[in-house]
């Protein structure tokens, strides 16, 4: 849409209905917050693996099989973590993807007519104490110098808003200016149902590669057309490793895959949408139901959902509210699970190619795509419209993995 308004004829490519359960955005933990600026690799994480690898319930896992091919891509990973000067870096570049993803939203939502879709509530993260959060204290600290507007809240304010919730949880910081979306699968229909009504075209078909005569893009090749068209972005998230080696670059990008559980028959409560610290999962209050969303799981794009990492979240979510036990008939829980598509640097790639200067780089947000989105279309944008690539706009480069 932000192509559109820059005056551009666009078609959408997706083999896939949009928002439909193929997509990471279908089933993510809702959250809109600017808060989001860690990268997952922070300084001491490799001490904390053996831990998350020993534990077959805990919020990270590995599956060794697909151990020798992930490994180039962890251990890039585990360098952009070594120290906090590089963290810092990157969460400067995070921060301006995210510090304002809930006006950038409503800037489409509105005219699509589906802002009530996004909770403007704020978003909470939750501990059992205030002396949890001192293991946290240098992000919330660079989140504060950023202008990352929050407070901090005792178990009263906690329980006043959810009555529910377990003993254990007796601190709670609020994102202030953070929203949820309240039924991610309405939210991308709606936008592109408003992306067609200006105009817009969507091919369902799978993408394969580029025609490009004289330096110049002339076709999108996909399993039933050559689209013609002089300028193309590749933005097929987990799988657009191979399309962007057909533009001449190598990005390292693999599936962070995640789980979700939704309850139908938890409706209206908690009214707010948590993050539980312990469990690194989101608990979202959806018009579909109550949503557990979480889990890291690194393995192939291909290889076949382990539904335990979904059972997981539905006894956390259990231990945290309590008196879901029983509530939910279990043959009526969903189950999804979905691939986050991860550069080792926590940062996305966006960029134009090494192959032809008319094909564009917009995928890699990793565990941050709902929020990055308005600012990533932004700066596409602004590329395919001038080719002006800001100095900030650089440390996105698609190229940047080749030195
Ligand atoms: C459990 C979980 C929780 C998360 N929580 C949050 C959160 O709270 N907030 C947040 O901002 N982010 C969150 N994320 C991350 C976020 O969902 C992703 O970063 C984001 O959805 C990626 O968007 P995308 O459009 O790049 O990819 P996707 O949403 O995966 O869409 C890619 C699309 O490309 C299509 N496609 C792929 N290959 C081709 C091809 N060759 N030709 C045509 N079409 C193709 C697919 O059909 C698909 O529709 C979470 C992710 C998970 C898994």
């Amino acid at each position: 849409m932000e192509l559109q308004r820059a005056g551009h004829d666009v078609v959408l490519v997706d083999r896939g209905p949009p928002g439909g359960d193929q997509a990471a955005s279908y089933g993510n933990g809702a959250w809109l917050s600017p808060a989001s600026i860690m990268p997952m690799s922070v300084p001491g994480l490799w001490r904390e693996v053996p831990g998350y690898l020993a534990d077959p319930s805990g919020p990270f896992v590995i599956r060794w099989r697909h151990l020798p091919s992930l490994l180039p891509w962890l251990v890039r990973f585990l360098r952009a973590g070594s120290n906090w000067r590089k963290v810092e870096i990157c969460a400067a570049h995070r921060y301006r993807l995210c510090r304002s993803t809930v006006d950038w939203h409503l800037k489409w939502a509105r005219p699509a007519g589906i802002d009530h879709l996004i909770a403007r509530e704020g978003v909470w993260f939750l501990y059992r104490d205030r002396s949890d959060i001192e293991r946290e204290a240098r992000e919330w600290k660079m989140r504060k110098e950023f202008g990352v507007r929050f407070s901090e809240h005792d178990r009263e304010v906690l329980i006043a808003r959810e009555p529910a919730l377990a003993e254990k949880y007796g601190f709670g910081i609020r994102v202030d200016d953070g929203a949820f979306i309240r039924d991610t699968r309405s939210y991308c229909e709606g936008l592109v149902a408003h992306f067609c009504s200006e105009g817009g075209r969507v091919v369902r078909s799978t993408a394969r590669g580029f025609e490009i005569a004289h330096g110049r893009l002339t076709h999108v090749v996909t399993d039933d057309e050559n689209i013609a068209c002089d300028r193309a972005v590749i933005a097929a998230g987990a799988w657009s490793a191979e399309l962007s080696r057909q533009a001449g670059d190598n990005v390292p990008l693999v599936s962070e895959r995640g789980y979700h559980v939704v309850l139908p028959d938890v409706t209206g409560h908690p009214q707010m949408s948590v993050i539980l610290a312990e469990g690194k999962m989101a608990v979202t209050p959806t018009n579909r139901g109550l949503r557990i969303a979480g889990q890291v799981e690194l393995a192939s794009l291909d290889a076949p959902p382990d539904w335990r990492r979904a059972d997981i979240l539905l006894a956390f979510g259990k231990k945290m509210l309590p008196g879901l036990q029983g509530v939910q008939s279990p043959d009526r829980v969903e189950r999804w699970m979905g691939h986050r598509p991860s550069t080792p640097d926590g940062l996305p790639s966006i960029g134009t190619a090494s192959a032809c200067a008319d094909i564009v780089h917009a995928f890699g947000h990793g565990h941050s795509g709902m929020i990055q989105a308005p600012a990533t279309a932004q700066i596409v944008a602004r590329l395919l419209t001038t080719g002006a690539v800001s100095p900030e706009d650089k440390a996105f480069s698609p190229q940047r993995f080749a030195a």
